[in-house]
C-alpha cells in the first residue's frame, strides 16, 4: 500500500511521546489518505528536489498526542494533513529557505509554511497541506514556542 518513494507511512505515526504515555496514535484510512496526498504533492518531490535525506519529527497525531505534545486544537497534524521536517544533514537554515523558495518555484498549492523553533532551540520545518477548514492559504510562517 505504500506508493512512497522517500518515506515510510510508519515515520509519521510514530512519536516517543505517545510511547511514553501509551497513546495508541493509530491512524484512520482517512487520516492515512491525508498523509498520502502530503507526501506526493510536496514531501516527495521535496525529497527528489532537496537530494538529501529527511526526517519527520511529527507527522499524525491523535487528539491525545497532540494534547500531549502541546499542539493547537485545529492542528492540522490531527488530520494528517501535516507534518514536521528536519534535514538529516543537520542544515536546517538551508533547508527551510530550500522548501519555501521550492514551494513558491514549483507553484505548489499548500496551507502552511512554518520555521518553528521551540524555548530549548531545536527547530523544524512544518508543512500543512489543508486547514482545518479545507483552504489553502499558502502562508509562510516563522514561529517560536
Ligand atoms: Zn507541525
Amino acid at each position: 500500500m505504500n506508493k512512497f518513494k522517500y518515506f515510510e507511512l510508519d515515520e509519521f505515526l510514530s512519536s516517543d511521546t505517545a510511547k511514553a504515555r501509551r497513546i495508541d496514535n493509530y491512524p484512520t484510512f482517512e487520516t492515512v489518505d491525508h498523509l498520502s496526498a502530503l507526501v506526493m504533492t510536496i514531501l516527495d518531490p521535496l525529497r527528489a528536489a532537496w537530494g538529501s535525506g529527511l526526517n519527520v519529527t511529527s507527522g499524525y497525531r491523535c487528539r491525545a498526542l497532540n494534547a500531549a505534545v502541546g499542539g493547537v486544537g485545529t492542528s492540522a497534524h490531527l488530520r494528517g494533513y501535516a507534518a514536521d521536517i528536519v534535514p538529516a544533514n543537520g542544515r536546517i537554515d538551508e533547508f527551510m529557505k530550500f522548501a519555501e523558495d521550492w514551494l513558491r518555484k514549483t507553484n505548489t498549492p499548500f496551507d502552511q509554511s512554518i520555521c518553528e523553533k521551540d524555548s530549548r532551540g531545536r527547530r523544524w520545518w512544518h508543512i500543512g497541506l489543508y486547514s482545518q477548514t479545507g483552504t489553502q492559504r499558502r502562508q509562510y510562517l516563522s514561529l517560536t514556542k
